[in-house]
């Protein structure tokens, strides 16, 4: 056993020869590449291969030890990722290693890869991502479900997610914060008129505390549970999703919503004559999630319902529901809460980055209010192809 302590460059390179993973004599070169909030991420090169060490730290990297953070998140990520590898091969790293004392993680380097977000920012385009992305989280949620392990096996799956600390994050950031004048919100000054009337809308905040008491209630299946562009690596023809330190036990919807309003947050970055690709994306991530989920079920299902007439279909719709909630609340929070996306951020003229935030916070609680009168991906995406107009 080994007891914790933060891991320098050169202590991470001692390490992963030690454990074989690179020749005593090989000659490396390392660094800290993470650009994440919360941890150190190493890049290890030997001459022939070549590896990443992600190590927790007892407090959020972003803030500093003022904000301390359980070390616990590392072996969630570590049981979560090689968990997502068994349902998902193709769309999650290879664990290699981890060491629950040292909170690391070691696995594939993905360097080759490109963070989907900075690349949609840069106008690349990934066309299978959303397929990719659709069967990963058709598989891992429903490889995890009651329907796939039957209530037991289920349960004592679930027992071993819980994630009190970084759900607290979530319902906090996600969930409460924005509809409120609390102190982590940050947001443009310019848009305090729009923030204060959102403040106000006691209509949004009864849809908000619905969604929030879903997220808090509803363990349908274990999540990703931050499946945003960050946490997707990507190239044309690859796609790896990485980062599940949220990882617990939520409602279905909740990752495919992550991932849509993450690609609506990026086509309210672009200019007209640029939005189809991410429009075509969201269609297909639903239209595959969807027939990946039902494929499951229909092939290994230990419901006894699970043949009853209009239950499948029934489920999906209220996925779907559920989902076009969650999205509109992840548009809200990117927006005016603590974590911002370059997507919008990055827009460099003042007031089409304003109008792009606003529409961001007006379409965010059209969806959260309006959840129940959309079944299709296609209407979600003439809401906002209207919008636009
Ligand atoms: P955090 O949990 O701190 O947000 P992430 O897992 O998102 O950390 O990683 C932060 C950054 O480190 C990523 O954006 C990416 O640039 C890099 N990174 C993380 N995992 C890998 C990997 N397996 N291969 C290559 N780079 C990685
Ligand atoms: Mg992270």
């Amino acid at each position: 056993m080994s007891s914790y302590e933060p891991l320098t460059i050169d202590s991470a390179v001692a390490l992963v020869k030690k454990l074989g993973l690179l020749a005593e004599t090989d000659t490396v070169s390392a660094n800290e590449i993470g650009d994440g909030n919360l941890n150190y991420v190493f890049h290890i090169k030997g001459t022939e291969k070549s590896l990443i060490v992600k190590q927790a730290l007892p407090y959020a990297k972003v803030v500093g030890e003022s904000w301390p953070l359980t070390l616990e998140r590392a072996d969630i990520e570590n049981r979560a990722l090689r968990l997502q590898g068994t349902f998902a091969p193709d769309y999650a790293p290879k664990v290699y290693y981890s060491d629950k004392d040292l909170a690391i993680t070691i696995m594939e380097d993905l360097s080759h890869l490109t963070i989907a977000r900075t690349g949609l920012i840069h106008g690349e385009d990934y066309p299978l991502i959303a397929r990719h992305t659709g069967e990963f989280i058709a598989r891992t949620l429903y490889g995890t479900s009651d329907f796939a392990l039957g209530p037991q096996e289920k349960k004592k799956l679930q027992h071993t997610f819980s994630n009190p600390e970084l759900c607290d994050i979530t319902e906090g950031l996600v969930f409460t914060d924005p509809f409120f004048n609390a102190e982590t919100n940050d947001f443009e000054e310019s848009l305090r008129a729009d923030v204060e009337k959102l403040w106000q809308d006691d209509e949004l905040k009864l849809h908000a505390a619905q969604l929030k008491r879903l997220f808090l209630t509803a363990g349908d299946a274990l999540l990703h549970g931050d499946l945003h562009t960050g946490s997707i690596f990507a190239s044309p023809a690859e796609t790896k999703i990485i980062d599940p330190e949220f990882a617990f036990y939520g409602p279905f919807g909740f990752d495919i919503a992550h991932f849509t309003a993450n690609l609506f947050m990026n086509v309210l970055s672009r200019e007209e004559g640029r939005r189809e690709p991410l429009y075509e994306h969201i269609v297909t991530v639903w239209d595959v999630f969807n027939r990946e989920f039902s494929r499951l079920w229909n092939e290994q299902n230990t419901e006894a319902f699970a043949k009853t007439e209009g239950y499948l279909e029934w489920l999906l719709a209220d996925i779907f529901e559920q989902a076009a909630g969650f999205m509109g609340l992840e548009m809200i929070r990117r927006t005016i809460g603590l974590a911002h996306v370059k997507d919008l951020d990055g827009i460099v003229d003042d007031q089409q980055r304003l109008q792009a935030k606003r529409h961001s916070l007006s379409l965010g609680a059209h969806f959260v209010k309006e959840r129940a009168s959309y079944s299709s991906a296609d209407q979600l995406v003439a809401a906002v192809k209207e919008a636009l107009q």
